[in-house]
């Protein structure tokens, strides 16, 4: 029930509709019992800075970002973690009594599936397709897991050239190099942990995928596959991969977890994050307990 205490919590972007965001903290808030509510909130590029200010004077207690903000929100904000300056990137923004901090909490979503095999990564060969925004806190996330060598697979040069300066006077120690895609096969049979931050494949063209049949023939039997997509689960490129032979693990379980790690910022308590798992997993209408593969 809302009354005239309860807290306020959002989402901001343009366009929000889509997010499934309102989705698992409201499954989350009600759960708990806690006197919060999570809303969409629209807000185009030229109002950021109203929105915001806006946000501090109606008493919001915190929001998360989305496309396209995550960048554009970094000057607005008292104070920036070390991680989300890494990424380059704020997806979660709590008020404090000296204004709007920030963080990044994909890096920590991306990490929890990689965690759970506890192997050792820094003897990793890490490919990672596509270089855009997600594919930040791709590389940060290894960074943090100690992989000793990234390679980031894009189709502009003058992008992946940016992408690849971008990490030079970072905090996280990343070690670098970027190829365009046809230098794909030449990476992929040594390829242990293989990461799809590119849309191709995304509902609805389900029948794309970021290889091609012969590229997916050098795919090693032992490779992790990693798609950041979690509409369709799994996509075509899992399928393939699973085929080889390979651990497979989609985009849900990083959205759920980089979910929980904003609503644990925002409550300062411990979240239901098998609810929030639930939430999402009926809503994409596959029933609980399946596909979490
Ligand atoms: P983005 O910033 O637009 O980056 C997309 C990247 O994919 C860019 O490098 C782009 O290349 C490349 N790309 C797009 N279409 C391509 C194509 N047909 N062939 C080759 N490369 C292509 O988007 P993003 O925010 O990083 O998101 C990327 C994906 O990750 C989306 O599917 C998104 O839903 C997913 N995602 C999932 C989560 C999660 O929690 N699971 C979180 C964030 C993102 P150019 O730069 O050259 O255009």
């Amino acid at each position: 029930m809302i009354t005239g205490k309860t807290k306020l919590l959002g989402v901001i972007g343009h366009p929000v509709e889509h997010s499934l965001s309102p989705i698992m903290h409201g499954a989350a808030i009600a759960h708990l019992g806690v006197d919060y509510v999570y809303i969409p909130l629209p807000v185009k590029p030229e109002d950021l800075k109203q929105a915001v200010d806006g946000f501090a004077v109606i008493g919001l207690q915190g929001f998360n970002i989305t496309i396209p903000h995550k960048q554009a929100i970094l000057p607005l904000l008292a104070e920036v973690s070390s991680i989300a300056r890494a990424v380059g990137a704020v997806n979660t923004v709590w008020r404090t009594e000296t204004g709007w901090n920030g963080t990044n909490t994909d890096v920590e979503g991306f990490l929890s599936p990689l965690q759970e095999l506890g192997r050792d990564w820094t003897q990793a060969n890490v490919v990672v397709l596509g270089n855009g925004g997600a594919a930040r806190a791709v590389v940060a996330g290894c960074a943090q897991l100690g992989c000793a060598e990234i390679q980031v697979v894009g189709r502009d040069d003058q992008k992946l050239e940016n992408f690849l300066h971008s990490w030079m006077n970072s905090s996280l120690s990343v070690n670098l190099q970027v190829h365009t895609w046809n230098n794909l096969p030449e990476l992929l049979p040594d390829t242990t942990l293989l990461v799809n931050t590119t849309p191709i494949g995304m509902s609805p063209h389900l029948d794309r995928s970021p290889l091609n049949p012969s590229e997916v023939e050098l795919l090693s039997a032992d490779v992790i596959a990693y798609d950041l997509i979690y509409t369709p689960r799994p996509t075509l490129f899992l399928q393939q991969a699973k085929q080889r032979g390979a651990i497979a693990i989609d985009g849900l379980e990083m959205l759920i977890q980089q979910g929980a790690a904003a609503l644990k910022i925002w409550l300062q308590q411990p979240v239901p994050v098998e609810v929030m798992r639930q939430s999402l997993q009926e809503h994409l209408g596959e029933g609980v307990g399946k596909n979490k593969d």
